[in-house]
């Protein structure tokens, strides 16, 4: 049976990945909110609050028009006692006290400047916060031990910390596309992540590879790379070896963990432009994650490289929840039937799961 995806609110399915969720939507104010404390209880390792948070700004996303009243929150799923005092608050007095106290707290503030800067995540941040460090300047001054990862994100922390623009990503692609027709032409470079959801701009370039004929794309990678690098493109890349196999069983990777095992390159790209900040030196460092994908499994790799973080989540929930499957970027495994389904496109993941496609511009939650 097709789940339903709710057009009004009040019928609002459950699961995100039911649902369809645009880019822009009618209720900013409140989601940002809702989205501040969501970050804030990330950044305190408190990973529910942290995902209620998310799940109560995601349902408001979905809705087709702006909440007029608090009443109308009454139908909808996932809102807790919480984030529905925060939704109040927003409601009656524009802002919300606990908000605005989180966003100034340094706390918070330093928090958010250490974890934008590339290979930093909450608990590095947080143990830099907990030995007194404030400033990018502190973390220089006193020595911190920095990994070359983190190195590089300091080094280039400003034109990191600016968006990508769509050209950018456009031209990005169209490098790395050239770099791959070198060594093996047929192969196809696809741009997924916000991009492909329709994002106008983002905080980095997520490049999918792949090759019609399963095999050929091994050793590709660093082919590329090589040459990029030889050509002065590269400011900094990790690889990182594909290290999966369907041998291994069904089992999710590494838990609650999204990272997959493709063979992928994690790097800054030094892209020559025109305009925008960076255009007196003539180019922008820009964060690239490259990813290679054997053709059998790209349909899975393109849906779970194309986001939202929140849709991805919610449809590897919905999937073990409601259908007891476990999918992840490689593959999808019916424990019931004790097989792989495979598919050719990310329709087919859709029709396996008895969920109605979701196009990817509608995958925003
Ligand atoms: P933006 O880049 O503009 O902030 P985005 O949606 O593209 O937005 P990304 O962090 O680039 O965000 O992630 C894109 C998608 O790729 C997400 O859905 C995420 O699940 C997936 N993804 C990101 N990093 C990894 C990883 N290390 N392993 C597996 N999947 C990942
Ligand atoms: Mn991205
Ligand atoms: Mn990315």
């Amino acid at each position: 049976r097709v789940a339903e995806l709710a057009p009004h609110g009040r019928q609002m399915a459950p699961y995100a990945c039911q649902r369809r969720t645009p880019l822009l939507h009618s209720n900013q104010p409140l989601t940002e909110a809702l989205e501040t404390l969501a970050e804030e209880a990330g950044f305190s390792g408190s990973e529910g609050r942290s995902l209620a948070f998310t799940r109560a700004a995601s349902v408001l996303k979905a809705l087709p028009g702006r909440l007029g009243a608090l009443e109308e929150l009454g139908s909808l799923p996932g809102i807790g006692e919480h984030s529905r005092r925060v939704i109040q608050d927003v409601l009656e007095d524009g802002v919300c006290t606990e908000v605005e106290r989180v966003k100034l707290s340094e706390r918070y503030r330093t928090m958010k400047l250490f974890t934008k800067i590339f290979g930093v995540g909450v608990r590095t941040a947080s143990r830099w916060y907990q030995e007194g460090l404030r400033t990018l300047l502190d973390l220089q001054e006193r020595n911190t031990k920095l990994t070359r990862q983190q190195q590089a994100g300091l080094r280039h922390y400003g034109d990191l910390n600016t968006p990508v623009e769509r050209s950018e990503a456009e031209s990005t692609s169209r490098a790395v596309q050239e770099a791959v027709k070198r060594f093996l032409p047929g192969a196809s470079v696809t741009l997924a992540g916000g991009f492909r959801r329709g994002k106008p701009r983002g905080h980095d370039v997520d490049l999918l590879l792949t090759h019609p004929e399963e095999g050929r794309e091994v050793g590709l990678l660093s082919r590329v790379v090589s040459w990029l690098d030889s050509q002065g493109l590269i400011l900094y890349q990790h690889s990182q070896e594909n290290s999966y196999g369907l041998r291994e069983g069904p089992e999710p990777l590494g838990g609650r963990d999204v990272m997959d095992r493709f063979e992928r390159c994690f790097s800054i790209f030094r892209l020559e432009v025109q305009g925008g900040p960076g255009a007196a030196r003539g180019w922008k460092a820009v964060r690239v994650d490259l990813v290679v994908a054997p053709v059998s499994q790209f349909p899975f790799a393109l849906l779970g490289w194309t986001g939202s973080r929140h849709f991805e989540r919610e449809l590897r929930r919905f999937a073990s929840r409601e259908r007891k499957m476990v999918l992840n970027s490689h593959a999808l495994y019916d424990t019931r039937q004790n097989l792989f389904l495979p598919a050719a496109s990310e329709e087919e993941i859709f029709q396996h799961l008895g969920l109605e496609y979701v196009p990817p511009a509608q995958r925003n939650a």
